[in-house]
């Protein structure tokens, strides 16, 4: 089968990433190792993991068997609340590098602001000097709103060069995402499918155009994230799905379409306020 050329997205600090990837939140590290090659067997070769979801060294050890030449692969990780400081940050880097069989990772990511612990500016500054090291390519954030990306930048003078935030359309963070593009931040959709949690996939401005397209749900909405300019990694433990989101280069919505599904913002989250996740 020949695969899809995936987009890249141009990042601020002059790399750039694959704009769909493969998510590993609540993947069973015991059958991590499995999902994960199924996954880059299907054609994805960006990975998305955190040393809190407890599964860094089933990616690895998948991307070890796959064979394929680490240059075509873009790994992310992140850095989890309790590890932020600077001591503690280069310990849990090195953890996760080590967890994970690589010389460097592509993406590393702060994951929360945890702001009530008041450190993620000094573990801003150990990520500064990580990157240095050559043992990761790109620094971001995750999940941090446009006050916290306004400290980081006035304190440190270095922009991130992601927020990963939860992003699908009826939870779209309008305030963050005009922030981060005003600061040529890009932004990565986490949660891109509302983690199923409520019937986004059932919402006629979805099944609408998906029957119009003939295409399913999940790739409508995969599709809008595309079109919005979004980076997205959609997880299932389902080979069958990863090909269907994987599916999503032959059509393409209208811009009605697109600003119909938009306009499904309603406010609903599926996780904490940033804030509350200290
Ligand atoms: P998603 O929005 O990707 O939804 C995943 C859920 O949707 C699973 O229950 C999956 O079930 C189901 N699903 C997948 N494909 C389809 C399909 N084609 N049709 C119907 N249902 C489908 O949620 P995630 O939370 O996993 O977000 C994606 C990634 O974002 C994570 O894996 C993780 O890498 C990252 N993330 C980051 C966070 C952060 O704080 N930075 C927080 C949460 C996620 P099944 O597996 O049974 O197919």
């Amino acid at each position: 089968m020949t695969q899809p050329a995936v987009p890249r997205i141009q990042l601020n600090d002059g790399f750039s990433i694959p704009q769909l990837g493969f998510g590993v939140f609540k993947v069973d590290p015991n059958e991590t190792e499995r999902i994960v090659s199924d996954a880059l067997e299907v054609g994805y070769r960006h990975i998305d993991t955190a040393r809190i979801y407890g599964n860094e060294a089933g990616v690895g050890r998948a991307v070890a068997d796959s064979g394929l030449p680490r240059e075509e692969l873009f790994i992310t990780t992140k850095l989890w609340n309790d590890d932020q400081g600077t001591q503690s940050a280069f310990d849990a880097f090195d953890a996760s590098l080590d967890r994970l069989g690589l010389d460097y990772v592509d993406l590393y990511l702060i994951h929360w602001p945890a702001p009530a612990n008041d450190r993620y500016v000094e573990t801003w500054r150990a990520f500064e000097q990580i990157r240095e090291s050559g043992r990761v390519r790109s620094i971001g954030v995750s999940n941090f709103l446009a006050p916290h990306l306004e400290r980081l930048i006035d304190e440190t003078g270095t922009v991130p060069a992601v927020d990963q935030i939860e992003l699908h359309p009826q939870h779209q963070q309008p305030e963050t995402a005009a922030f981060a593009e005003a600061h040529d931040i890009a932004i990565q959709a986490w949660g891109p499918l509302g983690q199923g949690k409520y019937p986004l996939l059932e919402l006629p401005e979805v099944t609408d155009a998906a029957s119009t397209h003939d295409v399913t749900p999940a790739q409508v909405v995969i599709r809008w994230h595309l079109q919005r300019g979004h980076i997205l990694f959609p997880k299932s433990n389902r080979r069958e799905r990863m090909a269907e989101n994987f599916d999503v280069f032959g059509f393409e919505l209208t811009s009605a379409e697109v600003d119909a599904i938009t306009a499904l913002e309603r406010e609903v989250r599926v996780s904490s306020h940033p804030d509350e996740m200290n």
